[in-house]
């Protein structure tokens, strides 16, 4: 297939949020609207383009991956962001997540520890015009101290518990959502921080790549 025209591409984000997200019950209107908003498909390889918009995630290269649309959109309705948030992401990958955040709150700060995805997501986050988002290089399980608090932190690999540093640099009121579990299935998991208490609920069984850093994984696999 070749590769499509922004009006055409359009067309298939709107068929992707009526037909995987609505369905599976995705109902925040601002997180469907961003989600209908943010060029996918500029964030994948040229090659790729084409499957941007499927219902699976895609390689982004370095052994790492573009998560599946409905699961970008259940992790940013957890948040349950209105518009004046701070939000910390971990796991920039191809900066596709961030983009949408970087629609629904007032500023996102995003921490990959791999230097040739960081590079590529910035350039990707420019050409979907974000500019609210700040990107740094580091182990993302150590949070990002010089901006925190966050109102909202979102972790885009899995982990085998809930770093401490990122729950410190929770505000109070909060919400952290982060996949935790085995290297090879996870569980999502909300972590509010409410009236001086820390609250877990659990959520979707989901598969994510490896978090890996200090408070992660210690070697990759
Ligand atoms: N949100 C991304 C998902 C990328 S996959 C997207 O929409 O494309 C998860 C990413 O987390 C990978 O790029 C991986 O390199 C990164 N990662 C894993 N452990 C990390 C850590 N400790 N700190 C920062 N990034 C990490």
């Amino acid at each position: 297939m070749k590769p499509r025209g922004m009006q055409q591409y359009l067309k298939v984000r709107e068929r992707m949020v009526r037909e995987q997200l609505i369905p599976r019950g995705i109902n925040d209107p601002l997180v469907l609207k961003a989600i209908g908003e943010v060029p996918r498909h500029i964030f994948v390889e040229d090659a790729l383009q084409v499957q941007a918009y499927g219902d699976y995630p895609l390689p982004i290269g370095e052994g790492q991956t573009i998560s599946q649309p409905y699961i970008v959109a259940l992790m940013t309705e957890m948040l349950e962001l209105k518009g004046n948030e701070k939000v910390l992401e971990i796991g920039t990958g191809c900066g596709y997540q961030t983009a949408v955040l970087a629609k629904l709150c007032d500023r996102v700060y995003s921490v990959e520890r791999i230097k040739k995805l960081m590079a590529r997501a910035r350039i990707n986050l420019d050409k979907a015009g974000c500019f609210n988002t700040l990107c740094k290089m580091a182990d993302g399980t150590m949070g990002w101290p010089e901006h925190g608090p966050y109102d909202g932190i979102i972790v885009t690999a899995g982990g085998p518990e809930i770093p401490s540093t990122l729950i410190e640099q929770l505000t109070e009121p909060g919400i952290m959502v982060i996949p935790v579990g085995p290297r090879d299935s996870q569980q999502l998991v909300r972590v509010s921080k409410k009236d001086g208490r820390v609250n877990y609920e659990k959520g979707e069984k989901v598969r994510f790549v490896s978090l890996i850093g200090a408070q992660g994984w210690k070697i990759e696999q």
